[in-house]
């Protein structure tokens, strides 16, 4: 399959069907499967005889999607897991041991951040985190027990880039691994295996479904890394439910197509957005203003779908701008056909206190728009209305 390109692989690879022969992907709901005698039991279990044994370890719906997304990433295998966290949660269980050391982007998803700092750091992973666009620090916060480097990018809500290429040398010349959370612009936008990370993280909630309808995630990379990935979850159970599989399935098959018409509105959204003059400062990869929009062209296919700007005043400001939406959602959730928007500093990023959110660059005039598929004009009709207010 590896052979076909991006949009053909989004509908074709990865396949379940059942002996009626559906043509749309089977959705197997069932939480175990029969042995046709005692020595098959005994052979399914002991893996002498590939086969499904219970949906906690596989499930041929749960593999067709790990195939599917693999295909789609460039990658030789995929683990689905439960929700975006989890996969961050077996990938790391998988490949280190108490004792070992994680580099760390700063501007990762605050749930992410939380893992690292406050959870595993308990059992004796530590983590540095470094800024995201620093290159050389990266390099300087590795140390002989550093295991990991884990970066998103663009970052979250800044819209900060990492040099996946860049970095992915300095991981392979140090002989550590690189992760890149690719939440943000999907294997449609961007692909860090080709620019040489080891592991893609996903949170399948955003773009993958992107349609607001589940919760799901998935690790793809190489066969070794995500075999041992995979035994920690039939162990311990983060797996991705058949039915939430079935819908990513099919969220996957339009991926291409909804990343590129929200990234276009995205992009004419940011323009008009740059040039209004109650906005004080726009965010978008895809804007020759972007700091590093050089680097977002040459790595990602567009500037993505995410456009975060600070309007001029504080939050008073930025909630009338939020208050008059009569279109946009007001939820943090992103990477929906309904376009979002939130205040950072209010919502996400409230519980990390004014002085780390002074240091970390988000304001309170800042917010973010996840932009979905409604029209330039309907959107921008909407935003205006409490700019015109502040
Ligand atoms: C949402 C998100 C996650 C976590 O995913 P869940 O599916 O909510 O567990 C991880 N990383 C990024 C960048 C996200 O946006």
């Amino acid at each position: 399959m590896q052979d076909y390109d991006l949009d053909t692989l989004a509908v074709r690879a990865g396949t379940a069907r059942s002996q009626f022969n559906e043509h749309s992907e089977a959705l197997y709901l069932t939480s175990s499967f029969v042995f046709e005698s005692a020595a098959q039991a005994a052979a399914r279990f002991s893996g002498e005889e590939e086969g499904n044994v219970y949906s906690r370890f596989t499930n041929p719906t749960v593999t067709a999607m790990q195939e599917r997304l693999a295909a789609m990433e460039g990658g030789d295998a995929c683990v689905a897991t439960s929700s975006g966290m989890s996969a961050i949660m077996a990938t790391v269980m998988a490949l280190m041991s108490a004792g070992d050391h994680v580099v760390a982007s700063r501007g990762l998803f605050g749930a992410t951040q939380q893992l690292f700092v406050n959870i595993l750091s308990r059992f004796g992973i530590t983590t540095d985190f470094v800024p995201a666009t620093d290159l050389a620090a990266y390099e300087a916060a590795i140390r002989p027990e550093t295991k990991l480097i884990f970066v998103e990018t663009p970052s979250n809500p800044l819209t900060e880039l990492v040099d996946i290429t860049a970095l992915s040398e300095i991981a392979r010349r140090r002989g550590v691994r690189l992760a890149v959370d690719n939440c943000f612009c999907t294997p449609a936008l961007q692909k860090p295996l080709a620019l040489g990370a080891d592991l893609v993280i996903h949170s399948a909630t955003k773009y993958l479904d992107g349609q607001g309808r589940i919760i799901g995630g998935a690790v793809v990379g190489n066969k070794p890394d995500l075999d041992e990935v995979f035994r920690f979850l039939r162990t311990a159970g983060p797996s991705l439910s058949p039915f939430n599989a079935w819908v990513i399935l099919k969220g996957l098959e339009t991926l291409r197509i909804r990343m590129e018409a929200q990234s276009a509105t995205a992009l004419e959204l940011a323009r008009w957005l740059e040039s209004h003059e109650r906005v004080e400062r726009v965010f978008y990869p895809g804007l020759a203003s972007h700091p590093q929009h050089a680097l977002a062209m040459r790595q990602q296919k567009s500037g993505g779908a995410i456009v975060s700007f600070e309007v001029r005043g504080a939050r008073e400001a930025a909630w009338r701008v939020v208050d008059n939406c009569r279109l946009l959602s007001i939820t943090a959730n992103l990477g929906d056909t309904k376009t979002t928007i939130t205040h950072p500093a209010s919502t996400t990023h409230g519980r990390i206190g004014a002085e780390a959110r002074q240091a970390a660059g988000i304001h309170e005039g800042l917010l973010r728009v996840a932009v979905g598929l409604e029209s330039f004009a309907d959107l921008k009709a909407d935003l205006a209305r409490g700019l015109a207010l502040i």
